[in-house]
């Protein structure tokens, strides 16, 4: 990486701010998932061993209309960040001004503090520079790990990095190394799946995948725009309908590459006890129907051409893997991804609902690297450069 990173700065003595991203599950205050929390603890330690003067960590959560916003507050990942690093964590009411600054000159030496949730300011989704010069004024220096929000240029990211050295932390830096490498030297052959919902959401990421990968395997929602595209009958399945004529393009640019499923499971209702029953794409889907999953034909195909696979990149499931009726496709593909990561592939999981399917299915530390962002991983993926990651010093 062109960038500074934690291994190239010193913290001794300093005031560290961190920008985490502890932007988790949260409902009445119990945190479901603490995935995110765990995920920065490897670069707070790295810090902590180098005796700060304080880590003091800037985090949003959730998308606040206002301060204060239901299950918005950071202020019960205090404990839980306090648990799994085993070290006090205090906690301020606002990320600025007179709560912020009392509390961290508060802090004992090498103590820990998180700020109240930095979207219950206006200014930080704009990158107002006076929000991003009153948080610098509570530190020395800046570690940027949350790559989850890198795609974003707000004030605690890209706005902070004017006013501070910023450097990558080690969660950061792994998600550039994995995602970079992968798309700029890729062990081949290298295969892209993508899945989930909408077409449109992806059209950017497949057009600038086509030009690098081997193949690129289509699944979930967003296949049965492909097959309009082709002419295909689709009952009651998702279609967009403004995106077929791209769809078409994509064919076409993408012949000998693309790789969409010949099989579907449809289903008479959107429901996990639906009646279901597989059929093949070609013949069209009956009214009233729809299609929720990968057949198996597909999935067997899928698993052949992934069996010589060296570089796996994969966002978007299979199919509505929620309903466990339909979660074949999608659990087939993590399964499949374990094993060829145990005979040496590198496979890297978009954030998101592939990185959700991925914990379902228990193999989630079986597969070399789980992005924990999805939109910025996304946005990697499409060769796009991340203005969080673009704001840090250079090396
Ligand atoms: P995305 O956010 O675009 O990655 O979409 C993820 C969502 O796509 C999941 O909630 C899945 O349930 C949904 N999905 C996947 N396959 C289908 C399908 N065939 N029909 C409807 N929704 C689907």
């Amino acid at each position: 990486m062109n960038k500074l990173t934690v291994h190239d700065v010193s913290f001794a003595g300093k005031r560290v701010l961190v920008r985490v991203d502890f932007n988790v599950p949260l409902k009445n205050g119990v945190i479901s998932d603490d995935t995110r929390i765990r995920a920065a603890i490897p670069t707070l330690e790295y810090i902590l061993k180098q005796s700060p003067k304080a880590i003091i960590l800037l985090s949003h959560l959730g998308r606040p209309k206002a301060a204060g916003d239901a299950d918005t507050s950071l202020a019960p990942i205090a404990p839980a960040l306090a648990q799994l690093i085993g070290v006090e964590v205090a906690f301020a009411t606002d990320c600025v001004g007179e709560p912020a600054e009392t509390a961290v000159a508060n802090l004992p030496e090498g103590g820990i503090i998180i700020l109240e949730n930095t979207r219950y300011h206006k200014g930080e989704e704009k990158n107002d520079p006076e929000l991003a010069s009153q948080m610098a004024k509570l530190g020395d220096i800046f570690v940027n790990d949350a790559f989850g929000t890198a795609h974003r240029a707000h004030a605690s990211n890209v706005g902070l990095s004017q006013h501070l050295t910023a450097v990558a932390g080690l969660l950061m830096e792994r998600e550039i190394d994995y995602l970079a490498n992968a798309i700029e030297k890729p062990a081949r052959p290298f295969i892209a799946i993508l899945g989930g919902a909408k077409v449109s959401d992806k059209i950017l990421v497949i057009e600038a995948l086509l030009s690098k990968v081997d193949k690129l395997l289509i699944g979930g929602g967003m296949a049965n725009t492909f097959f309009a595209a082709l002419g295909y009958e689709m009952g009651d399945s998702l279609v967009e309908k403004d995106a077929i004529e791209t769809a078409k393009i994509l064919i076409e640019k993408g012949s000998d590459k693309l790789v969409l499923p010949v099989d579907g499971i449809i289903a008479d209702k959107f429901d996990n006890d639906a009646e279901k029953r597989t059929i093949t794409v070609s013949e069209g889907v009956p009214s009233g129907w729809r299609i929720l999953d990968i057949g198996n034909k597909t999935l067997e195909h899928f698993e052949d051409l992934l069996t010589t696979a060296k570089t796996v990149v994969w966002n978007g499931p299979m199919g509505v893997f929620e309903m466990p009726s339909f979660s074949g496709g999608t659990f087939g593909v993590a399964e499949k991804l374990a094993s060829i990561t145990a005979t040496g592939a590198v496979t890297i999981i978009g954030g998101g609902d592939s990185a959700a399917a991925a914990e379902q299915s228990g193999l989630a530390d079986k597969m070399t690297h789980i992005s924990t962002g999805g939109g910025a991983s996304l946005e990697m993926l499409e060769g796009k450069e991340l203005p969080g990651v673009l704001a840090l010093a250079d090396k």
